[in-house]
């Protein structure tokens, strides 16, 4: 007979399966493509600071083990972020932050609230820590729907804004009508805001149970490093560093990430000016083509498709590599394009007009 673990890794190997296929594919033909617009990170390259601290990194950072919770970090992302260092959890990339503040918040048998679509990592998560997904889907408006999410009594709502896969920004009013009517936990993904929408720190400073999270993988470019992070009341961060755990952050990801939030936030403003600039260049040569997109406020726009497989395999043919998605609740099929350099916009153009 299975034990309880047991069978809760059953369930959940299905999911993770699904994941890890959809990871490894998307991988491989990112790999197989001349420019990789399927993950959203930053296509200028890296940070020059980031480059520069790797190459003088010393044996200790090698041999010896890093500060434990990474004190150096959070005091110079409490300083980019306007909040006391104790307000903030780093984390290996926001997936981990994310992961841990489910399983410190609610116990395996409850649920957790998502809006569908939203980040498809969070269901898993959920999974994996023996919680109930359970999917809302947005408003006509791609707004979250207050009155459903805060209606199923779940122990964690969790919000995107700007929402991955959309790229939409959910209103303030949504927003701060879930954090004062939730029972439990409201966690406010907030990966692409400094690409647009409502910045929400001002919630998690607010006293209630919020946790916003935040990564270094998208507009700073360092996604191969890990660097991930939540904001919240201190009371909050220590049960989320304390269901973390010491040594999440590796000491070289560290020192790039404090040279960055040091000497590269111009660098970091500039790439982010031209994603914003970019994006609606790319989305206004896409209208005069013809071809519908999502208003976004994030580095990437999503395009309503009728059929997402056959538009990702043309796009692949071009040398572009987008990300897929097959019918979306209220949007169908569609394809997730991150926005890059205007050079590669232009061939992603080239590719969608051969598609
Ligand atoms: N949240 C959202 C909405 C994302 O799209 C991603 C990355 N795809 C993450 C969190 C995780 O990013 P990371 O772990 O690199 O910080």
């Amino acid at each position: 007979m299975l034990t309880a673990n047991e069978n809760r890794q059953a369930e959940v190997n299905d999911l993770a399966r699904e994941s890890y296929r959809d990871i490894t594919l998307y991988s491989a033909a990112a790999g197989a493509c001349s420019f990789d617009l399927s993950d959203n990170t930053n296509l200028w390259g890296a940070p020059p600071a980031a480059l520069r601290a790797l190459a003088t990194v010393g044996p200790a950072e090698i041999t010896r083990y890093p500060v434990a919770f990474e004190p150096a970090l959070r005091k110079a992302l409490a300083d980019y972020t306007g909040v006391s260092p104790d307000m903030i959890a780093c984390g290996c990339g926001s997936d981990d932050v994310l992961d841990c503040a489910i399983r410190a918040f609610a116990e395996p048998g409850e649920a957790l609230c998502v809006p569908d679509p939203s980040f498809s990592m969070i269901p898993v998560f959920a999974r994996t820590n023996g919680l109930r997904p359970i999917a809302i889907p947005l408003t006509r408006w791609l707004d979250a729907d207050v009155d459903a999410m805060i209606e199923t009594g779940a122990r964690i709502i969790y919000l995107c804004s700007p929402n991955n896969p959309t790229g939409t920004a959910f209103s303030r009013k949504a927003v701060e009508q879930i954090v004062d009517r939730a029972p439990g936990l409201v966690i406010i993904d907030q990966a692409y805001v400094e690409f647009g929408g409502d910045d929400f720190t001002d919630l998690a400073s607010s006293g209630r149970p919020v946790l916003v999270t935040r990564t270094m993988s998208k507009a700073f470019g360092l996604a191969g490093l890990r660097v991930g992070y939540g904001i919240g009341s201190p009371e909050l961060i220590t049960e989320v560093l304390k269901a973390r755990g010491p040594y999440k952050v590796s000491s070289l990801a560290e020192r790039a990430a404090i040279a960055v939030l040091a000497n590269d936030r111009d660098w970091v403003t500039e790439r982010v000016n031209e994603v914003i600039a970019n994006r609606t260049r790319f989305r206004s040569e896409l209208a005069s083509r013809g071809i519908g997109s999502l208003e976004s406020s994030a580095n990437f726009v999503l395009l309503p498709v009728n059929d997402s497989a056959t538009t990702a395999r043309k796009l692949e043919r071009g040398g572009i590599c987008a990300r897929p998605f097959r019918n979306l609740p209220g949007i169908g099929d569609a394809v997730r394009i991150a926005i890059g350099p205007w050079d590669i916009m232009q061939r992603c153009l080239d590719a969608l007009e051969e598609a």
